[in-house]
């Protein structure tokens, strides 16, 4: 147990906590596997999502830029930002877990329908029949905001129908969103993983009626993964070179852990020892803080006594995926727990310096960067044993931001 870290938790202090230099095996080739698989899922829905949705080049492909960041940051120049804040569709990092977890929906309904025979292209998919049937059958989904509003905003671009559970930290701008798409959304009073146990209760009975579960999907899990692939070919391209002389360091928004653990596993499968994780999150809702500080045993930030209140609704999770936890606990290489002040003073600084426009839960990466980096230089242990540590200060930084694009304005200005 590590006691201190979790006074500093209670206390809404910053946090790090660091993975010990024990090295953990990893089935990298297993990965590798899954992954591949994944990407051939996205092929083959490309030429409907490009029919039915606005995608970069009209490709159908959900992707999105690698950038330098064009301010000095409290890192080793230069800092990259991964911008899922303008992913296609939502707008959000959920744009690749949570479409994807809809797309394995749509293609179990289409082939029980007998609509996707050998040879069939998915552009058929976007086709009068095709959402006929799908017309028929409604996607129900849990939710803090995010995840219900991109699975949202799909499921009826494909002429589903769609409810939506929202548990009480959801902004009241993305349920209104919602309803104008035209989708049904039930409000709860209770947190995001209350409101998934009774929006999952609530399908159980119901015919033609698909839950998708963010806390313990793997579809998601791969969904994520993907984006190892597009940012190792981004770096290739901006001649940055990955070695364990060299890290790769990734900062990412941690809510559940999906995206994260997904992309962690993604980048794993590539870099192997030499990318560096660093989860972020909320100290008022550190739950794969607490759940790795306590070694793997899966407490809530309840238990700890922290409030699980925060300003970044897009983190305001309790208690950790399970799945997540076992799939790449043991990859993780560090979670920083920050105050919602700093990610709501960089919601300011990113805007001011690099015209982004980001919602409180997608700057946690730059709120990070100075605390992990005064960490690793403060812990003798894993410098002196850890290579890709070791060299951190000869390594790539990149921040995930994770949403924002689409917030309206005077919400956004609100938070300036
Ligand atoms: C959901 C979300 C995350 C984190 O994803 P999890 O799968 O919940 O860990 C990060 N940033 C934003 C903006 C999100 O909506």
């Amino acid at each position: 147990m590590h006691e201190k870290l979790l006074t500093k938790l209670r206390g809404g202090e910053t946090a790090v906590w660091l993975k010990s230099a024990k090295a953990d095996f990893f089935d990298a080739e297993a990965a590798r596997a899954d992954v591949a698989a994944a990407e051939i899922r996205w092929q083959r829905f490309a030429p409907a999502l490009a029919r039915l949705f606005d995608t970069p080049g009209g490709l159908g492909r959900i992707n999105s830029p690698l950038s330098e960041y064009p301010a000095s940051l409290p890192a080793p120049a230069p800092v990259y930002v991964k911008a899922d804040h303008s992913l296609p569709i939502t707008a959000c990092v959920k744009a690749r877990g949570g479409i994807f977890g809809l797309l394995c929906v749509i293609e179990k309904i289409a082939q029980d329908a007998g609509l996707l025979k050998e040879q069939e292209t998915y552009a058929i998919l976007a086709d009068e029949p095709a959402r006929r049937i799908l017309a028929e059958h409604t996607v129900v989904v849990a939710s803090t905001g995010n995840l219900g509003y991109s699975i949202g905003v799909a499921a009826i671009g494909f002429g589903m129908q769609a409810e939506v559970h929202m548990s009480d930290d959801a902004k009241e701008w993305k349920k209104a969103r919602l309803r104008e798409l035209g989708a049904t959304v039930v409000e709860h009073v209770g947190d995001y993983t209350s409101t998934v146990s009774s929006a999952r209760t609530s399908v159980a009975e119901r015919d033609k009626t698909h839950f998708i579960d963010d806390e313990n999907s793997w579809d998601l899990f791969v969904g994520y993964a993907g984006a190892g692939e597009e940012l190792a070919q981004q770096l290739k391209q901006a001649n940055v070179d990955v070695s364990v002389e060299h890290p790769l360091v990734v900062y990412l928004p941690c809510g559940v852990g999906g995206a994260p653990g997904g992309i962690t596993y993604g980048l794993k499968s590539i870099f192997g020892d030499a990318v560096v994780c660093v989860f972020v999150e909320p100290v008022n809702s550190a739950c794969v803080f607490v759940a790795l500080a306590c070694d793997g045993a899966l407490k809530s930030v309840y238990d700890v006594g922290l409030s699980n209140n925060t300003e970044a609704d897009g983190l305001a999770v309790s208690r950790a995926s399970e799945l997540v936890l076992n799939k790449v606990g043991k990859q993780i290489d560090a979670v920083v727990a920050v105050p919602d002040k700093s990610m709501t003073d960089w919601v300011g600084k990113a805007w001011s310096n690099a015209a982004l426009r980001l919602e409180p839960s997608a700057t946690a990466g730059f709120a990070a960067l100075e605390p992990f980096l005064q960490a690793i230089d403060a812990d003798v242990t894993s410098n002196g044993t850890r290579p890709a540590l070791k060299n951190i200060a000869q390594g790539t930084h990149v921040v995930w931001t994770t949403g924002g694009d689409l917030m309206p304005e005077d919400i956004f200005q609100q938070f300036l």
